[in-house]
């Protein structure tokens, strides 16, 4: 296959400044939990993007000074010569494969309340922290201005010496420099604030500082919100934007355009679709003739070349289709356009960074993993033996352990209980705002097509007489999991109705196989994630009064990770949703649904026809326990190995599904040591930790 030359413009190089990016396809900065924490981890995972065709890639926010510092969120440093060394580790991958990498230098002000290095943040005044933090900045003065533009500088030269080709002031998303910006937060009386030429001051001070610093070899890019707001309808009020960006737009080599509100430009695909920047481009290309990025979740090669021949954009800017597919220009490049994982905009990738753990993606199970268990997106090892695997469950878990063990040779055959493949991504893609969730399916469907040695088998009910019929080597059940009617009471799992009579109580199995309440309907929420908000929403689509309740303070709480929250919760109340916080549901007789408040128990009465149970989940291992059970209970007297992985084996989010079936494939006939099964990415102390303690401070 070869490269269809409808897409040869993206594969036409574009001149930044000093430096030149092979290609149109640009790796955004994007937070990945990693930072300066664990950069051999990070050098790896940037390195396969490189590998994987971008012509572009860039650090997370890189902070230039121990007063912006994020933690628990990751951020990358610039504060000595040690991050330089760190950073070298990724610049040089990246350059071994031809690609130019951008190190985007970040002041927090109020958003960042310093928790790890007890520094006080500064901002344009004395600010609440805007993240929540009972912190205040300092209002900065002539001095603290001064000591910022020399921090900025020396970050700047820093991150040339790092070997970094693009160097980004970075004037969004609510920093330091944006504050400066806004009309409506920058009341400064000084020559930094009031009208519009004295808020740009500072901005333009650090363009041309940073040019003057790294100009004749880096390019300098700045990051910039093309609206001041988000209005209603997400209609954009750019205010006196253009104006501003008129002001600023032949300082930089590059301009990289988004937007004000991060839950926007970074929304899920519930609410956020391919190429939403759009309609706030409109200004950008007509005022400047520097080449400019920006993003909008691009996966389709069709939409990235109209972007470009329209104009609205020069690059092709990507965060998440670079973390679901790292070889997504390769794959185009390649003519193999079947091949492309695309995101579904889940926001799991997001999830690291918000609870500071490393970057994982649902659609691409070695997102994190390169370094510390030498996982490669594309590449695997060949199979350990000739030996035949029956996998049974066609879900996330099951697909991708099949795929993976298809790809490293084996002989496969995938069994499963209904006509279509995907399991729960099949049904729960039928949801008011989940369909791109069916690309989990579509992208390993398409694999296995192409793979001779896997074997589909649908309509197939495997009872453990038919898995011992089929006479396989191994054996890997992925039958995964169905939703109870229960809640857990923090000890046990308990029904809700008098006497455990079920009448009128269902579950989103129920809701997803078309079996609707017919009257006022309450839906009860301990999960937690997004699928109680999703079906209060098909509920009310049809027509239902419907209330969501929760024990928890907030709608949808571990959505917060995924940064979709505050979006779900106003979107139910936009819909008509009654919603109920901080209230377990005790008891449901069949008419009244009892809640009783978590902070003293006050008891609420719901009069409803029906709950929907939105709780936990039931592990489908009815065929697991037959087949040990036939064995005596002893796994080791089975004629083959058996293993479950997925909901079957533990529930949780369908990215750990397709991890587990991806790390049963890659496991297979190649032993991990479980004691030590991971590489350890931390600060090595060495010999002696005094040294390296002082090696840090250099
Ligand atoms: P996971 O998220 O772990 O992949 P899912 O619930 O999405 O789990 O998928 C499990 C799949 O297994 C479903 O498609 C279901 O129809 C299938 N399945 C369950 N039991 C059997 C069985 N005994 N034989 C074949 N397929 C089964
Ligand atoms: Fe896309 Fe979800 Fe992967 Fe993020 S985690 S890149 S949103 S598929």
């Amino acid at each position: 296959m070869t490269r269809d030359p409808r897409y040869d413009i993206l594969f036409t190089p574009l001149k930044i400044g000093p430096v030149t990016t092979k290609n149109r396809f640009f790796q955004v900065p994007h937070c990945t939990g990693m930072g300066y924490i664990r950069p051999r981890m990070l050098a790896s995972m940037r390195e396969v993007k490189a590998e994987g065709g971008w012509g572009v890639i860039c650090t997370e926010y890189n902070s230039i000074h121990p007063s912006s510092d994020d933690l628990r969120h990751v951020s990358a440093s610039l504060w000595n010569d040690s991050d330089i060394r760190a950073h070298r580790l990724m610049t040089d991958k990246i350059h071994a494969h031809g690609a130019l990498a951008g190190a985007e230098l970040w002041y927090g002000g109020a958003r960042s309340a310093n928790m790890m290095t007890r520094e006080v943040a500064l901002d344009l005044d004395s600010m609440p922290n805007s993240v929540g933090h009972p912190f205040q900045t300092r209002a900065m003065d002539k001095t603290d201005i001064r000591n910022l533009r020399r921090w900025h500088r020396k970050a700047a030269i820093r991150a040339r010496d790092a070997g970094f080709d693009v160097v980004y002031v970075y004037a969004t998303h609510g920093y330091l420099l944006a504050n400066f910006l806004d009309p409506a937060r920058n009341t400064r009386s000084d020559e930094y604030g009031g009208v519009m030429e004295n808020r740009v001051r500072l901005v333009r001070e650090l363009i041309e500082e940073t040019k003057d610093a790294v100009g004749d070899k880096c390019a300098v890019a700045v990051r910039f919100a093309a609206d001041e707001q988000v209005g209603e309808d997400g209609i954009p009020i750019t205010g006196e934007r253009r104006d501003m960006f008129e002001m600023l737009a032949p300082l930089p080599d590059l301009w990289d355009i988004n937007i004000a509100d991060y839950g926007v430009e970074m929304g899920v695909s519930r609410f956020t679709k391919e190429g939403a920047l759009e309609p706030y481009m409109g200004f950008v290309k007509s005022i400047t003739d520097k080449p400019v990025v920006t993003v909008g979740r691009f996966t389709s090669p069709d939409t990235m070349v109209s972007q470009l021949k329209r104009g609205v954009t020069d690059l092709i800017g990507a965060a998440r289709p670079s973390i679901a597919d790292p070889f997504l220009p390769a794959k185009i490049e390649a003519g193999d356009l079947g091949a492309i994982r695309e995101c579904i905009g889940c926001n799991v990738c997001y999830s690291g960074d918000s609870l500071g753990v490393p970057i994982r993606c649902t659609q691409n199970p070695t997102m994190g993993e390169e370094w510390r268990k030498g996982w490669h997106p594309e590449k695997i090892d060949p199979k350990g033996s000739d030996t035949r695997v029956l996998v049974v469950g066609a879900g996330p878990a099951g697909m991708e352990a099949a795929r993976a063990l298809g790809q490293r040779g084996y002989e496969v055959m995938l069994a499963e209980a209904t006509r279509e493949l995907g399991g729960r991504v099949r049904r729960e893609a039928t949801l008011p705002g989940l369909s791109e969730y069916i690309r989990v399916k579509d992208y390993r469907e398409q694999q296995m097509l192409k793979m001779p040695n896997v074997e589909v088998f649908r309509e197939s009910q495997m009872s453990a007489q038919d898995v011992h019929a089929v006479e396989a080597d191994h054996v890997v059940i992925a039958t995964g999991a169905h939703w109870r009617k229960e809640r857990f009471n923090g000890n046990r799992y308990v029904s809700v109705t008098p006497d455990g009579a079920d009448a009128h109580v269902l579950t989103p199995d129920d809701i997803m196989d078309g079996r609707m309440p017919d009257g006022p309907t309450l839906v009860y929420d301990e999960d937690g994630y997004y699928l109680g908000g999703v079906i209060a929403e098909k509920l009310r689509a049809a027509g239902l009064d419907v209330t969501y309740a929760t024990p928890a303070d907030v709608v949808s709480q571990w959505a917060e990770n995924t940064s979709e929250r505050w979006r779900v919760r106003s979107h139910l109340m936009k819909l008509g949703i009654e919603i109920e916080l901080s209230k377990s549901l005790t008891e449901f007789d069949g008419k009244t649904a009892r809640l009783a408040c978590e902070y003293g128990g006050t008891v609420t009465d719901l009069k409803v026809r029906t709950v929907v149970m939105v709780t936990q989940r039931k592990t489908n291992d009815t065929l697991y326990n037959d087949l040990i059970t036939g064995a005596g209970g002893d796994r080791a007297k089975l004629p083959f190995t058996l293993s479950r992985v997925g909901d079957c084996d533990a529930p949780a989010i369908i990215a750990a599904a397709v991890y587990a079936g991806h790390r049963y494939a890659r496991e297979l006939d190649a032993p991990i040591d479980s004691d030590e099964p991971l590489r350890h990415d931390r600060v090595d102390v060495g010999e002696t930790p005094e040294g390296s303690y002082l090696m840090g401070r250099t």
